[in-house]
């Protein structure tokens, strides 16, 4: 029985994750957090970005369940394994197979990789912090609603910037 609560615990971290992750991308990275976040929306030489100190302080959180968790044996370090297999899951998809930082694995298969793909270069296809699109890693939208989004998002933002600049 408790190896069934341990696997919905790290499954549920997993989810969460991916909500959190979500959440922080929108509000935060593409907000107040932009100035680490710009690196990864803009050409930058070298193998290391700032974005990627994101990863670093999610690994440091991660971490911090493990310790805690087995300080007192407890459902937290399940918890801290579940950030872990989601920050795997993110480096696969996110730094391996849509940005190819990694040298695995060599292209998305199946429908629900290659929708993921699909949505993250849509994530990229603006390169300013606003108007973005699909902000989980790996969950997307339909592709095509993210397409629809992203459209009505570049007027809107065409729009504000004519009245910018007509004042
Ligand atoms: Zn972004
Ligand atoms: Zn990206």
């Amino acid at each position: 029985m408790s190896i069934l609560i341990n696997i919905t615990i790290i499954i549920a971290s997993i989810i969460g994750m991916e909500i959190f992750a979500w959440a922080i991308h929108k509000y935060v990275m593409h907000g107040p957090g932009w100035g680490w976040h710009e690196s990864h929306h803009t050409e930058t030489d070298g193998v290391f970005e700032k974005n990627d100190l994101y990863a670093v302080v999610f690994s440091v959180i991660a971490a911090a369940f493990f310790v805690i968790g087995s300080m007192d044996q407890s459902w937290l370090w399940y918890v801290g394994l579940g950030l872990t297999v989601y920050g795997v899951l993110y480096a696969v998809v996110h730094d391996g197979l849509v940005h190819r930082r990694l040298p695995f694995p060599r292209k998305a298969r199946g429908r629900y990789m290659k929708r993921l793909v699909q949505a993250h270069r849509l994530h990229h296809a603006a390169h300013t912090k606003h108007g973005c699109v699909s902000f989980g890693f790996i969950w997307a939208q339909d592709v095509q609603k993210l397409k629809r989004e992203l459209k009505h998002n570049m007027a809107e933002l065409g729009r504000s910037q004519q009245t910018d600049s007509a004042e």
